[in-house]
This record gives C-alpha cells, structure tokens and sequence, in this order.
C-alpha cells in the first residue's frame, strides 16, 4: 500500500526550536535541550540571543491580530532566547509532540511543557508547526555560517 502521507513524514526536515525567554530563567535550558539531543535528533544552530522587538513581530506575524500579540511580543523579547535549529526526518511533528499542547495545563505528562511549566504565557518553549515554517523561521533567526552541517558518530546506531 502507498501511503503518501506517511512517505512524506519521513523526509528530513529543520525545525526551529526556541528556548523563551522564562525557560533561561529559570535554568532549564541544558533539560529542554537534552529531550531532542536525546531523542536522536541532530543539532545544526545554536546561540543565546537578546531578540530586537520587530524580529519577534516578523517570526509571530501570523499572530499579529489577536489580542494577545503585544504581551507575546514583550515576554518574547523580555530577555535572552536560546535559538536552535534540528534536523531529521518528521523533526517537525515529533518537535511539536514532544513540546506539548500550547496551553501546559493540557500538555501531557512527559512532554517539555506537561513537565516543566503551569501557563500559555510562560510556555518555555517554541517549535515551528509545519516543514514550510521551520525553514522560514531558520532563515529568520540565523545568519549565513551560523549553520553546520556534520555528522554525528552515533547516526548508524539511531538508524537501520
Ligand atoms: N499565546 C498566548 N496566549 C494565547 C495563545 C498563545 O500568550 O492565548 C502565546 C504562547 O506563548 C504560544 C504563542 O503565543 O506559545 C504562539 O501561539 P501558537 O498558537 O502558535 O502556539 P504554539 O505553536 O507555540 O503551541
């Protein structure tokens, strides 16, 4: 049987995954990068980074018209960021499972944001919600030779 939708979830993809400004604060930004380290997924882009207010509105502007926007803004750009770029076929959705739901009250037990926080507006975590995000958010958020490409030693151990 051909299922295309299933294909199409195993191509490699980027992901950008950003550490808010709440999970600096509070120290956990060795745990929320250890989850997709550990997972097996594979780090290309790296930094602590103070986010200027209209890169914010650029990488929220889908968000731009709903009440909550200049609050997201403010939290978002209230201190450093942690910005991350991964690699790896589904990454994206196995990113956003691993998060959790955006609200952490009804994220489950064992996802980033079911484990480690109580609000939508401190939600320590962001995770681009489709292929054609991730590399928009990526191109966003790092510059040119910000990216490696490598090979990690343990890939024949994580795949078949
Ligand atoms: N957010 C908020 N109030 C809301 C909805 C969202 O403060 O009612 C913030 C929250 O930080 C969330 C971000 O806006 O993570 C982006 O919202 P989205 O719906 O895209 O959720 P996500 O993709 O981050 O789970």
């Amino acid at each position: 049987i051909f299922l295309p939708h299933l294909v199409a979830s195993m191509e490699v993809e980027e992901t950008y995954i950003m550490i808010k400004p709440d999970g600096v604060q509070r120290g956990l930004v060795g745990e929320i990068i250890s989850r997709f380290e550990k997972k097996g997924f594979k780090l290309t882009g790296l930094k602590l980074f103070q986010c200027p207010k209209e890169l914010a509105q650029e990488h929220y502007t889908e968000l731009q018209s709903k009440p909550f926007f200049p609050k997201l803004i403010d939290y978002i750009t209230s201190g450093p960021v942690v910005c991350m770029a991964w690699e790896g076929a589904g990454v994206v959705a196995s990113a956003r499972k691993l998060i959790g739901a955006t609200n952490p009250l009804n994220a489950e037990p064992g996802t980033i944001r079911g484990d480690l926080a109580v609000q939508t507006g401190r939600n320590v975590v962001h995770g681009s919600d489709s292929p054609e995000n991730g590399k928009r958010e990526i191109a966003l958020w790092f510059k040119e030779g910000e990216l490696s490409q490598w090979t990690p030693a343990q890939e024949p151990w994580l795949k078949e």
